[in-house]
């Protein structure tokens, strides 16, 4: 396939005609965490659609671990609209070993950006949870009825509780405030500005990596953490973006909502797609001294469908363009910590 054609796909495929009347043009729309694969997305989607009245902020500028520094920005800068994207975020290994960090983070942000948008009047504000809130023999696909029905994956646990915590705090200030504050809950996303950190990653940009490697490097094997059976659903950024803005534009209920596709691949099948995606042709080994983490993790996805979002990106389309993506803009070749944001808050 012709990288180039599918480039002038995208653009096509995700179109930049749609009518708004929640967001306004001249609405001040802060999106958090803007560096990072989901923020920047929605930041694409927004200025495709013409919002020019973006405010963004990068960690020197503003800390949102700090509470003061949080809230004087929010009474300065009368904001509309927030999507809450920043997060400590990280791959399996890297999250289960550094959980103190996950939990603190990540409740942190989550408290001080929701408490302040509600002191200073924001209009709506959309949070970002993850599918691992789920506990871990959930039903599959999971709906959201699933939350808070049995104990967590232990890998991501103090992420998820963190998550859970910030998802629950949108619902709290909803109930007892009657303010606006959605979540949704996305699936493994994947798509430009991710982390490709070869340790701290999650399973596309590292795999992507270890595969690019060997292939440029001629290895005549290339190894795959785990034993392969788990599953997992993938979702491009930008038909995520898209879902967000179709939530924070017609969907107003307490209630959070899952988005993805709604199917899923063992990750035996994605590794087997992203040799072809990188043109790797020696032999896949499976290293299972790596941890699985949860066997299955696909979202019922059917709520967020019926406010007439679809996901257009397939895998294959999404892994090329992600590809593409990273040999344009050096992910692989700097050096392991020039990438590694290992947060979308920066
Ligand atoms: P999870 O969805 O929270 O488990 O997060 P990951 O995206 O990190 O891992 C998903 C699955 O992919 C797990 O079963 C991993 O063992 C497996 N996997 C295979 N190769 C890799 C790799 O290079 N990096 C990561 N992070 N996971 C990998």
């Amino acid at each position: 396939m012709n990288l180039n054609r599918v480039a002038i796909h995208l653009k096509d495929v995700m179109g930049s005609l749609k009518v708004f009347s929640t967001l306004t043009h001249d609405a001040r729309i802060f999106v958090a965490g803007h560096r990072g694969l989901v923020g920047s997305a929605i930041v694409r989607r927004l200025k495709a659609y013409g919002f020019t009245n973006l405010v963004l902020r990068t960690r020197s500028e503003l800390d949102l671990l700090d509470q003061a520094a949080v809230r004087d920005f929010f009474r300065e800068q009368r904001i509309d609209f927030v999507f809450v994207c920043a997060a400590k975020v990280g791959g399996i290994l890297h999250n289960s070993l550094h959980q103190a960090d996950f939990i603190y983070e990540n409740l942190m942000i989550s408290a001080n950006v929701i408490q302040a948008a509600a002191l200073y009047d924001v209009k709506k504000l959309l949070y970002l949870g993850s599918s691992c809130i789920y506990p871990k023999f959930s039903p599959q696909p999971i709906p959201e009825e699933a939350l808070l029905s049995g104990p967590l994956e232990p890998t991501n646990e103090g992420y998820a509780i963190a998550k859970i915590a910030g998802l629950k705090l949108c619902e709290k200030f909803y109930k007892q405030y009657g303010k606006c504050f959605i979540s949704v809950m996305p699936t493994n996303m994947y798509g430009p500005n991710d982390n490709f950190h070869p340790d701290h990653s999650h399973v596309i940009p590292g795999m992507m990596r270890r595969f690019h490697q060997a292939a440029r490097g001629g290895a005549s094997s290339v190894t795959v953490w785990g034993t392969g059976s788990p599953r997992r659903e993938f979702l491009y950024a930008d038909d995520f973006a898209e879902a967000a803005l179709t939530v924070m534009e017609n969907y107003n209920e307490a209630e959070f909502l899952n988005v993805g596709t709604g199917e899923d691949v063992p990750i035996r099948e994605l590794a087997f797609t992203m040799a072809q995606v990188v043109g790797f042709k020696g032999e896949i080994v499976f290293d299972s001294s790596k941890p699985d983490g949860t066997p299955r993790k696909v979202l019922d996805v059917s709520k967020v469908k019926s406010l007439g979002w679809e996901p257009r990106i397939s895998l294959e389309v999404g892994l090329r363009l992600s590809y593409e993506w990273a040999l344009q803009t050096d992910a692989f070749t700097c050096s392991a910590g020039a990438r590694d944001t290992q947060s979308s808050h920066v």
